[in-house]
């Protein structure tokens, strides 16, 4: 009988040098300053393409400033969990700003995308309730119904018709789940068509729009208002503050019974310290900014279109997107990683996108465009690729 593998020093160096020898070793790379279109990553400047800031707030000086302020006046900590004592004025006032931003009755602000998931997931479903997901949801919405001891029933990509065969013969209390806007692929989900299943099989709908919020629609109120969907269609709106607003923090959004639900039941809520009272104040700032200057989104909009039409004049593979989050197929891990190492020997920052981040086969340049780029930003990653790729042995 072959013995249990054993919990050794050995053991974990072995499985490291494995990994990276399958070219799957996970690297963080040190930047110094601040985020922009370009950091200083190592020593060296670097043209980045590759942070979700799609807006270009996380640097904005406004919301330094809010922040410096709330600081000075709120301290550092919150203290405590949101139930003990940590609920905080800036929070409070932040929960107003993203109720209004999404016109939803109320938002419930989480200290992170990954818990607020875990939080609503977890509340609203359990053992004997049934869980349907896309299979390329975000890792966070995936985990959440295990968590919960839900069923958890995947269908393929953005395949409402298989969602609805799940939901046929789900058991329980049912969820649909989706991010808005594929985070590794840009691409938006078949909202319409899935808010029509879960109206068909009583289930309810969760979005979680973290790259949609901010970016996407005519009001940048995400991928909901580009479908034209309301509330009814979607009850449960999930959204992240770290991306398009700049900052740091989630939350969900919904009506009054949800958010008190979520506030009784939602443990990722309950059991945690409150934010730091100072990035609340700043999250606010990026919301009232995302509203008021509509020009950062008509002006990423202007460098995907821009992007797309340079990479397909090179006969780059992209996958279709009309996001900021532009994926360049490549394959296997070890192309990609040579692929964002050649970019890198050129001055363009882009990590490589392996498995299981992605399904096998399907490694990736995860080419992310910001409001903070401009067009000559875009053409020395144009020119940068079409060389790079190239030398790769692409095209
Ligand atoms: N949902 C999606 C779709 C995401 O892409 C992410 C972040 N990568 C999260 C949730 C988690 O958000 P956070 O980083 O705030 O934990």
């Amino acid at each position: 009988m072959a013995s249990a593998p054993s919990l050794t020093e050995a053991a974990l160096r072995r499985a490291l040098l494995e990994r990276e020898a399958a070219g799957l070793r996970r690297l963080r790379r040190l930047v110094d300053g601040p985020q922009g279109p370009e950091v200083v990553v190592e020593g060296r400047r670097l043209l980045a393409f590759c942070s979700n800031d799609y807006l270009g707030l996380a640097a904005d000086p406004r919301l330094a400033e809010a922040a410096a302020r709330a600081l000075r006046r709120h301290g550092t900590g919150s203290g405590a969990s949101h139930l003990v004592s940590g609920h905080m004025r800036p929070h409070h006032e932040l929960e107003e700003a993203l109720a209004d931003f999404t016109g939803r009755a109320r938002a419930l602000v989480f200290s992170t995308g990954y818990m607020a998931n875990l939080g609503v997931v977890g509340a609203l479903a359990g053992r004997g309730d049934t869980v349907v997901e896309d299979r390329l949801n975000h890792a966070s919405l995936l985990d959440a119904a295990r968590l919960a001891g839900a069923r958890l029933r995947r269908y393929p990509h953005a395949d409402a018709a298989a969602a609805a065969r799940l939901l046929a013969r789900a058991q329980g209390r049912r969820l649909l789940v989706t991010d808005g806007v594929f985070s590794m692929d840009g691409d938006v989900a078949p909202l319409a068509a899935l808010a029509e299943t879960a109206r068909a099989h009583g289930a309810w709908l969760v979005v979680d729009d973290a790259h949609g919020l901010g970016v996407v629609g005519p009001g940048g109120r995400g991928s909901l208002e580009a479908a034209g969907l309301d509330a009814a269609a979607a009850p449960v709106l999930v959204g992240t503050l770290g991306k398009a607003f700049g900052t740091f923090g989630a939350f969900v959004a919904g009506s009054e019974a949800l958010v008190e639900t979520l506030i009784q039941q939602a443990r990722s809520y309950i059991y945690t310290t409150a934010l730091p009272p100072a990035v609340a104040e700043a999250a606010r700032e990026a919301v009232r900014i995302a509203a008021a200057e509509p020009w950062r989104r008509e002006r990423l909009r202007g460098l995907v279109a821009r992007f797309r039409a340079g990479a397909a004049a090179l006969g780059l593979p992209l996958a279709p997107s009309g996001t900021p989050i532009q994926p360049l197929i490549v394959g296997e891990a070890e192309a990609a990683v040579r692929l964002s190492r050649a970019l890198e020997a050129r001055g363009i920052w882009v990590p490589a996108i392996r498995p299981p981040t992605v399904p096998p086969g399907r490694a990736r340049l995860r080419i992310t465009l910001s409001a903070a780029h401009d067009e000559a930003h875009v053409a020395r990653l144009l020119e940068a690729l079409a060389e790079a790729w190239r030398g790769c042995g692409g095209g």
